[in-house]
């Protein structure tokens, strides 16, 4: 797996783990930190590698998952040349190696594939709407290219490929210095600080919980081998990020005062929600969590760590 000591992948490579899995985790630490995978060293099939994937790698593996690349935008925004080598050399490495080894590659690619959306809810069939010199194309268009790759890896060589696009996701083991929605909102109300709304809050996401979203990763993994996706996975609840927050000031019993007059970011998608149809009707899988109980475990998660054991990865939270 690559990227598994981030948000995802700390829970894929514990759910691989726990159904007997042997892992090799691989990652450069710059959005996550080797205390993230420290619960992972009790099983005796991890294997932890502190590796770049711009760089060629080799194992001998059955599957592998690819989810190396920084996924917040001021993550990705903070290198985006760094972060389009991550996106296109990285799957061009995983791909050499599922080559090489005929296993199987899942690669996790991103709803920002469809940018600032045009059709709502967005299918997998729609094109997108990318402004390929914007700040976010480093991320989009990169994600877009890894697509290319493993589409052409598949026709040119018969590489098993598996992609997911995957739709906004939260929960414990976010980084609390993401800069992102959830992980900014929650801390802020825990804190009893404003909740900085970017913009007036009318624009719109729709949240998964990280366990429907492991549910639907190794559920692709483990489809039938002509299923090639792309398939979106997420949470078709769709809420203001106005709503968001007064759900969390409300789950965490803040009083917190949510602010507005930040301005939103360029390029921001006004409006963001998955049609699941074929996730449903190909993997038998739809979200089981609602955002509210997501949320509440969520809290509950960022109440019991000590942020001060975590290292922002930039300075844009
Ligand atoms: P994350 O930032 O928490 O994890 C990414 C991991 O990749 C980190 O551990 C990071 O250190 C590692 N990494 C980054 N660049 C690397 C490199 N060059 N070499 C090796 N490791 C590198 O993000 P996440 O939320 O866990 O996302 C995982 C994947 O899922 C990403 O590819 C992301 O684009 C995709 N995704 C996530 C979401 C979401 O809402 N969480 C949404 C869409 C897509
Ligand atoms: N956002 C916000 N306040 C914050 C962080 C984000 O209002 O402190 C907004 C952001 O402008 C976007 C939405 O929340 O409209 C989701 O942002 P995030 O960075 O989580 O991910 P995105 O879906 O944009 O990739």
């Amino acid at each position: 797996m690559t990227g598994g000591a981030g948000f995802l992948g700390v829970h894929l490579c514990g759910r691989l783990l726990r159904r007997g899995d042997e892992v090799i985790c691989l990652d450069n630490f710059f959005t996550s930190q080797e205390s993230h995978v420290a619960p992972l060293r009790d099983f005796r099939g991890f294997q932890l590698v502190r590796h770049d994937v711009v760089e060629p790698f080799r194992y001998e593996v059955d599957e592998i998952y690819n989810l190396a690349c920084p996924a917040a935008p001021g993550h990705y925004q903070y290198n985006p040349i760094k972060t389009m080598k991550t996106s296109v050399m990285g799957a061009i490495n995983a791909l050499g190696l599922a080559k090489r080894v005929r296993a199987r590659i899942l690669h996790t690619s991103t709803s920002e594939v469809y940018g600032d959306p045009e059709v709502h809810p967005q299918p997998e069939s729609y094109r997108g709407n990318v402004n390929p010199i914007g700040p976010r194309a480093c991320y989009d268009e990169g994600k877009r290219a890894a697509e290319t790759l493993m589409f052409d890896y598949h026709r040119q060589h018969g590489v098993q490929i598996k992609v997911v696009r995957i739709f906004n996701t939260y929960g414990p083991w976010m980084h609390p210095f993401d800069g992102r929605v959830v992980s900014n909102f929650i801390r802020q109300a825990i804190a009893g600080e404003d909740i900085t709304l970017f913009g007036d809050g009318s624009q719109t996401r729709s949240f998964c919980y990280v366990d429907d979203m492991i549910d639907a990763l190794i559920a692709m993994m483990d489809s039938r081998a002509d299923f090639t996706g792309p398939v979106n996975i997420g949470n078709p609840d769709e809420f203001t990020v106005l709503e968001l927050a007064r759900m969390v000031v409300q789950v965490s019993q803040s009083r917190s005062k949510v602010v507005t007059g930040r301005p939103l970011p360029p390029d921001d998608p006004a409006k963001r929600k998955p049609d699941i149809a074929l996730a449903r009707k190909e993997l038998g899988w739809q979200p089981r969590i609602p955002l509210q109980e997501g949320l509440r475990r969520t809290v509950e998660w960022f109440r019991s760590i000590r942020l001060t054991d975590y290292r922002p990865p930039t300075p844009n939270y």
